[in-house]
Formats: structure tokens, sequence, C-alpha cells
């Protein structure tokens, strides 16, 4: 099944308990802090309906249609139609947004992959996994991603801090576990589900165990509750921060005020060494479509530092043109990254295709670790404008339209208007409040930079480099057999 936008708008209208700036939100959908993330998440439920996007964006099995989003991948082509699917909804909605449903879902996918692991604690573990995953397919619900705890003084053990400070087991019933604890979480107020899962961390302390939690939480369920950063939208005129109106995704402190979560959405618990899997192969599926996401992102720089050079005559200059293939090397790094990691995939332990993880995984590095020095090359290539521009109002009123249209018209392409709105535009992707935002979501989102590199460390093969060494050096076959 797939479903509309209107019944995931009568989804979230569950009686959740949202905060967002001291103020309790009566109706998420059309508060003006999420209405739009919320209208983007609606558009691509219904877009699954439009004759031209359903090859794009669904898929047939047992005479139903689902989600392309969240098929899981079995072949490279699999894999071709997830990115032309997030390609659709990104051209569609002209912009880019990441957390609405695809880059977390894959989450599970790796967790099936350690099956055998969960089926060691209870068999029915294996199943519940499985079922979340068949369940996603079927029900199309909008899913999320909880990993990260407040943490508190790590210096102390846990024994010693808050114990709520990591989410934990309070106590077992036989309707399922109560838990305790807190979560940050991208577009939880606004989500129908999310898989909880122990964060990163060095998961080998057997007393943590207690901590060591896998399960699927419904986000409007008793004891739930989302207390929210304050949003971009609205805070400024749409005209002048044209993105941070449309697409901010707002980000939550989720509280676990002891939530019952019955056992059929339980993985596991009480098993640190499940939460060494999860932790070790979490993102094996999830990293590419997050990667995705940042070659539109340097799509949207290279365009508006293009724009800006033709716009005013830069672009002829060899020293801007060798500043543009600067950005354009990143976008196409990335891209390099994408392809070969569908080209040459690998067969997961359940049997799905997983994108090369070598590959991706140095993919991602690359996207997250260059994004500040490239935002900087695109800041410095579209020059001070984007800085002093006055706002939309100065452009219309009396008295100051006129000076403003004289000094930001360029030629008979390019007029005052289009001037300003490239400027805008480039102020909210490179300069502004929420750019600076987007900017730590890339680095922190999906793990920070060390997990990203040890990601890589894991999945890369050591053996070829250290064998052509061996035999340049004419070392003997024995030192192949140090252990790592
Ligand atoms: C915009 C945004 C959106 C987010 N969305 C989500 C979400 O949807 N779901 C979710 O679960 N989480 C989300 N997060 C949280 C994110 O996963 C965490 O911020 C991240 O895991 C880092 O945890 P932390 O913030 O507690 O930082 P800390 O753990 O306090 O780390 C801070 C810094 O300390 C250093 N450091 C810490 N530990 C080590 C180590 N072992 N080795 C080396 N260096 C280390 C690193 O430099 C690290 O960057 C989001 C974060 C941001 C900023």
């Amino acid at each position: 099944m797939i479903r509309t936008g209107a019944q995931y708008l009568d989804g979230i209208r569950d009686g959740r308990e949202v905060w967002i700036d001291g103020e309790k939100v009566r109706d998420v959908p059309s508060h003006p802090a999420f209405a739009p993330i919320v209208a983007v998440k609606a558009r691509m439920y219904d877009m699954q309906h439009e004759a031209r996007f359903q090859a794009d964006l669904t898929y047939e099995e047992g005479g139903e249609r689902h989600s392309v989003y969240y098929q899981p991948p079995r072949t490279q082509e699999d894999w071709h139609r997830k990115w032309r699917s997030v390609d659709a909804l990104l051209q569609e909605i002209g912009g880019v947004v990441t957390r609405v449903g695809d880059e977390t879902v894959g989450e599970m996918w790796s967790l099936q992959d350690g099956k055998d692991l969960l089926n060691e604690i209870d068999p029915r573990f294996g199943d519940n996994i499985s079922n979340h995953i068949r369940r996603v397919v079927e029900l199309d619900p909008f899913h999320v991603s909880a990993n990260t705890d407040p943490k508190g003084d790590r210096s102390r053990h846990i024994s010693d801090r808050d114990p709520d400070m990591m989410v934990h087991v309070v106590k077992e019933t036989s309707a399922g576990i109560i838990i305790r604890g807190a979560k940050y979480e991208t577009a939880a107020a606004y989500a129908d589900q999310a898989y909880l899962k122990p964060t990163v961390g060095a998961w080998t302390d057997e007393k943590e165990s207690d901590y060591a939690l896998g399960c699927i939480v419904k986000m409007g369920a008793p004891g739930v509750k989302h207390i929210c950063r304050n949003g971009f939208a609205g805070r400024g005129d749409p005209a002048d921060y044209p993105l941070a109106n449309r697409f901010d995704e707002v980000d939550t402190l989720v509280v676990f005020d002891n939530v019952l979560i019955p056992w059929e959405d339980v993985f596991f618990y009480r098993y640190t060494k499940a939460a060494q899997q999860v932790r070790a192969t979490l993102h094996r599926y999830s990293a590419f479509p997050y990667v995705l996401r940042l070659l539109y992102n340097a799509d949207m720089m290279i365009g508006a530092a293009m724009f800006n050079a033709r716009q005013t005559g830069l672009e002829k200059l060899q020293a801007v043109q060798e500043k543009l293939a600067d950005l354009v090397c990143y976008r196409e790094g990335i891209r390099a990254h994408l392809v070969a990691s569908i080209a040459l995939a690998e067969r997961s332990p359940a049997g799905l295709l997983m994108p090369n993880q070598s590959l991706l995984y140095a993919g991602r590095v690359l996207a997250c670790s260059q994004l500040p020095v490239m935002m900087h090359a695109a800041r410095e290539l579209i020059g001070g404008q984007i800085c002093v521009t006055p706002s939309a109002a100065a452009f219309n009123a009396e008295g100051s339209s006129e000076w403003l249209k004289k000094f930001y018209s360029l030629n008979q392409n390019w007029e005052s208007e289009d001037r300003r709105k490239l400027l805008a535009f480039s102020r909210d992707l490179l300069n502004s409040d929420y750019a600076g935002h987007r900017l730590a979501f890339v680095q922190f989102a999906q793990a920070p930079h060390f997990n990203h590199l040890a990601a890589v460390y894991k999945s890369f093969d050591f053996s070829g480099p250290l064998d052509f060494v061996r035999r340049a050096a004419d070392m003997s076959a024995k030192v192949m057999g140090q252990p790592r």
C-alpha cells in the first residue's frame, strides 16, 4: 500500500505531545514551524499516486504498489531506481530535504543482516526485524532514526550519572518493556515511528548492557514528548530566506518518560553484542541516500556560483573558471563514489545488495568533510553582495526601490529582481543561520566525522596495499600473517 498525503497528515494528528519555543503545539501540520516541511512530506506521498512519477517512485509486488523508498535493495537497478526517486522528489520540490524516510529505513536492513545474532538472544527478536521491514513496505509509515542520547559527563561511568542520560529499560511487563531516557532526532515531531538504538560509543562494557536496546517507538505513543529546537520557517520573509522557509527539517529532543514498547517492536535489549553489531553496520545502506543529498547540495552551490559569474561577466576569467572547476570536482567526486558503489555492490549476509562499502564510506568522508571548504569556495565566488544586499521589502519600497533597481540591474537578461533572488538564495544556502544549521546537520546527523572515518577503516581491504608493499620490499610471506 502507498499512502496519500492526507493519510499521512491524519496519522500525525494523533494527540502527540510537541513543544516548540515554550508553546505546546496543538496541530503539528498547520503550525508555522512545521507546515512547510510537513507539506513536503505530504507531497512526497501524493507524488507516488501520480502517473508521471509512478514508474520511478513505486514498484509492484503481490498485486500491490509499494514505495521504492522502502524497497529492500536486491539488484543494481533497485539502487538506480532509488536514485531516480530522490531525483524526482528534489526536482519537484525545488530544494534538498534529507530526513524524509528513505534515508533512515536502511538502518533496519543492516540489523536484519545481523539476524543470527538477534536469534541468539531470542528467535522472536529476529522475526521482529523481518516483520518491521515488511511492515514499512506494506504500510508506508514515515520512519526516522533515534541514535543520540544526551549522554551527560562521559568521564564518569554511566552508573555514576543520571541513568536517563542514556535510554534504558526500567521494567519488563507481559505487554512489553518500559523505557526511559531521551534521543535527538530530526523530523521526529512529524514522523510516525523511529528505530531507536544505542548511541555511538564503546560497546564493550557488559555493565552498560542495560542500555544496549533496539526497538521501534511510535512517535505518538503515551510518554513520548517532543521538545523541538526553534524553527527557521516563518522567521524572516520567504523572499529573503527562500530555503529556510520551505525546507527546515525540525530537530527534536525526544523524551521517553516510561514508554511501553510492545514485545513485537523490540529488536534486542540487555545485549551488548547486538549494540556492537548495530554500531559497526548501521549505515551500510543508509549512507547512500545521505551522500546522495550532498550531490544536490553541490549542484545548488555550482548553479548559484555559475549564475553569479555569468551575470557579472566574471565567467570569462580563467581564475574564476578554476574556482568553479573546484566545485565541479567536489560534485563529480561524490557522483563517482555513488556510481562506483552501485557498480561494485556487494551481497549482504541477509542476501540484500549493499553499495560497495569501502567506496560508499570513503565517498561519505569526501562529501561531508569537504563541504565547509566548498561552501567557502562558493561564498567567495559569489562575492560580498550576498552579505550586504538589502531585503526584498527595500526592493519594493518607494524611496529605496529605484536606487536598488538601478544598482542591481546588470543587463537586459539580468534585471534587479532576478539578481536579488539569486543573492537571497545564495545567502540562505551559504551564509544564513539556516545554512550554518544545515552544515552542522551534514557533519553530525549521520554520526560525527571520527565515526565516518572508523567506517572507512573497517570496510577497506588493507590486504592489497600490504601485499603490494611486501612484494616491493621483498619481505617474507610470514609478515602477511600479522594480526591487524
Ligand atoms: C542538525 C543535527 C541533526 C541530528 N539529527 C539526528 C537524528 O535524526 N537522529 C539521531 O539519532 N541523531 C541526530 N543528531 C545527533 C548526532 O547523531 C550527534 O550530534 C552525533 O552523533 C554526535 O553526538 P554528540 O552531539 O553527543 O557529540 P559528542 O559525542 O559530544 O562529540 C563531540 C565531538 O567530540 C569528539 N568525539 C567524541 N567522541 C569521540 C571519540 N570516541 N573519538 C573521537 N572523537 C570523539 C568529536 O570531535 C565529536 O564530533 C543530529 C545532530 C545534529 C547536529
